[in-house]
């Protein structure tokens, strides 16, 4: 097994012209967490949405578990392993918080909506849902209304139901986006413990969540590569502290 779980080469989307992320060379390391981050409009948005196949690069390719899966759809990815954290949007808000887990299950398991087919199914996806919602620390939460949850509650459900899914490798799309201090530290050891035992690419705007998380930082300006590195390195880096300065 190589030690390179996702590869990207020259990876290149252009919108009518104009060029969000040009001749992108990614690494990303079996087991690591890493960090893609950048200022605003930097391109991580799009980069992830290449690497998820929701966009279909101008150029350049993508590499999972060796296997080209440039031409794949977002589905056919999913199902080799690598799986992006739901948006907020895909939590289904009138649901409780144990059935959106539950659905999640079913969907890894059948694809199917059908929670009333066996007894003894419903109870063992209720039982690894309540696995999953411990896991992710809300546990005690799971009769309340996925919309009733607050705002870092919520965050941490996307990644239990991302958790459903049984990823390889899980993409994290700013999942402190917006958050309170408190909530923010949470989520960061969360990503920390699920990321035992598997990839995490995670996608930031925000410098000091990946401190301390990630073992490897991509910087990316204006679509292009700025620096790579520990964060040691990168926060040092004069271009980089150029870059977030807005100079
Ligand atoms: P980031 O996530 O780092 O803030 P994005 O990937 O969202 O950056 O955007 C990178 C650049 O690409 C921005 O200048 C943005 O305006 C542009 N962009 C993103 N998506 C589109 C699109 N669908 N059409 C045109 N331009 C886009």
């Amino acid at each position: 097994m190589s030690d390179i779980i996702l590869e990207t080469e020259g990876l290149t989307k252009e919108f009518r012209g104009f060029v969000a992320v040009s001749d992108v060379s990614l690494r990303v390391r079996r087991g690591a967490i890493h960090g893609l981050i950048g200022p605003n409009g930097a391109g991580k948005t799009t980069c992830f949405n290449l690497l998820t196949k929701f966009l279909q690069p101008t150029r350049g390719t993508i590499r999972y578990e060796g296997r080209d899966i440039t031409g794949m759809k977002p589905a056919e990815v999913a199902r080799l392993g690598l799986v992006r954290s739901f948006q907020i949007s895909a939590v289904f808000p009138r649901l409780s918080v144990l059935e959106n887990v539950r659905i999640a299950l079913q969907r890894q398991r059948g694809g199917s909506f059908d929670f009333w087919r066996s007894e003894t199914l419903l109870r063992a996806y209720d039982r690894r849902a309540s696995e999953l919602l411990e896991a992710v620390g809300l546990a005690g939460y799971e009769d309340l209304t996925a919309g009733e949850l607050p705002y870092g509650r919520k965050r941490a459900l996307e990644i239990a139901t991302t958790l459903a899914l049984d990823p390889v490798m899980m993409l994290l799309d700013e999942p402190t986006a917006g958050m309170a201090h408190e909530d923010v530290d949470r989520i960061v050891a969360l990503v920390k413990r699920v990321a035992e035992g598997r990839t995490v690419l995670l996608v930031e705007h925000n410098l000091r969540v990946v401190q301390g998380l990630c073992d490897t930082i991509t910087v990316l300006t204006r679509g292009r590569v700025l620096a790579e590195g520990d964060y040691a390195s990168v926060s040092r880096n004069p271009e980089v502290i150029a870059a977030y300065l807005g100079t």
